[in-house]
């Protein structure tokens, strides 16, 4: 079956444009050239169509085995942008291919590669398009250049051991990501090119586990959707990374991990929260030892964030302890000692509690006559505001311990109030002190 008239088109790739002068058989492509169908692409197709795309790749897979034949009595060893069908590699002539040093820049997985359970690589995946699902799952992985590849579905490295340099430079994967259990040995290096910032879906590093040797990094990656339970995260290089933002709460808050917002699914563990505790203390010393101060605080309040949500459970007493906590309190005065701004207000609003001692009663240090309100009073907005400002300076006379004060406490609860003023004010005050020299400790 040919295309009457026409030529394979020239293919153009990351590699440079490649003209073969064969002819086309199927959508302007020679066998090995012409865009095979994933197998979600091959379901909407009928009866029919279905039986024909069958046999085109049938008949793919044969021409694929003279082609690797052919080029092994040459001794040359590259496939320039064969668009692959699923294969079975692991039979000749096949795995020769698999087991030499066959080259796959450019060319393309339309239907998945599957290369799990193998020792594999040095490699060149260089500009290399992934369809489907790729399996390099409980490999040992070495040497590989992914540098300008797609992944276009999910890909699994799950338990894989890498080896040497596996260059993720300029990668981009659109699929959910999985490097669970694997370890580092060599170095593992993933950077992102604007606008592709490597990661668009969940990439999940769980108990991901970098050996003394190992060295992995992250440059200009999203990272908005990567989780990282059980990772020593004061490991990685983090270069210009972008972590995850979350929308909405009333405080605002800065660079996060995912793992905290993300959905718990079934494989979670009631206590994650504690984990999710320790990456953060951990990307703290991490952002702190570069001194990028301003992420590190924002890793700090999530650090507070996981434990304060750790508490409480279900029930009227757990979800109360999930509220009433030392935690929010911290929160509330001060952004867990990050808010200036915030512990600022509290204190003025403490300040205007000192309202309350116009009801306990106070007197001027020079008169005798006693301001003190009945709850049912009646006056002019005039002289409350007098009043007020009054029982402010004798609130705060009292909570600055001022020797001369110019108002003196009328009565028991003039006296308790007083004293409560000095604790919550000076305490306040000293929320508002740390803050400051938080934020400029350096
Ligand atoms: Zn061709």
């Amino acid at each position: 079956m040919v295309e009457a008239g026409t030529n394979c088109q020239p293919r153009k790739s990351g590699e440079g444009i490649f003209c073969c002068n064969k002819p086309a058989v199927r959508r302007g492509g020679c066998v090995l050239h012409a865009p095979k169908l994933t197998l979600q692409e091959k379901q909407g197709l009928t009866r029919e169509e279905r039986r024909a795309e069958d046999a085109f790749e049938e008949e793919f897979r044969s021409a694929l085995a003279c082609f690797i034949e052919e080029r092994l009595l040459r001794g040359t060893s590259a496939f320039g942008p064969v668009r692959f069908a699923a294969v079975p590699w692991k039979e000749a002539p096949f795995k020769h291919a698999m087991e030499g040093r066959w080259e796959f820049a450019g060319c393309a997985f339309d239907q998945g590669l599957d290369l799990s359970s193998r020792a594999f690589g040095p490699r060149l995946f260089r500009h290399t398009l992934f369809r489907g699902l790729t399996s390099f799952n409980l490999s040992n992985l070495r040497d590989l250049t992914f540098s300008g590849a797609r992944f276009d579905g999910p890909v699994n490295f799950e338990g894989a051991q890498f080896f040497g340099f596996m260059n993720f430079g300029g990668a981009v994967f659109n699929g959910d990501v999985n490097f669970r259990w694997a370890k580092i040995h060599g170095h593992v290096w993933f950077r992102g090119d604007p606008p592709d910032h490597c990661f668009s879906g969940a990439c999940d590093f769980y108990r991901l586990e970098i050996l003394p040797d190992g060295k992995l990094s992250f440059e200009h990656v999203n990272l908005g959707k990567a989780s990282f339970p059980y990772v020593d995260l004061e490991r990685p290089v983090f270069l210009d990374v972008s972590w995850h933002k979350p929308s909405g709460g009333i405080i605002r808050r800065g660079a996060s991990l995912w793992d905290e917002f993300r959905p718990r699914g079934a494989m979670d563990a009631d206590d994650d929260r504690g984990v999710i505790a320790e990456s953060y203390r951990q990307l703290v010393l991490t952002y702190e030892r570069r001194r990028d101060y301003e992420t590190a605080e924002s890793f700090h309040i999530g650090e507070m964030e996981a434990k304060r949500k750790a508490h409480g459970s279900s029930g009227l007493r757990g979800r109360s302890k999930r509220v009433f906590n030392i935690y929010s309190a911290y929160r509330l005065l001060s952004n867990y000692g990050t808010g200036i701004w915030q512990a600022f207000t509290v204190l003025l609003v403490l300040a205007a509690f000192s309202a309350l001692s116009l009801f306990a009663g106070f007197r001027a240090a020079n008169s005798s006559e006693v301001i003190r309100y009945v709850p049912a009073f009646r006056l002019p907005p005039t002289s409350v505001f007098g009043d007020f400002w009054r029982a402010m300076l004798f609130t705060l006379s009292t909570a600055t311990l001022q020797r001369d004060r110019p108002y003196e406490p009328v009565g028991d609860w003039s006296h308790f109030l007083g004293s409560v003023a000095i604790l919550a004010i000076a305490g306040q005050a000293a929320l508002v002190l740390l803050a400051i020299r938080r934020r400029f400790r350096r």
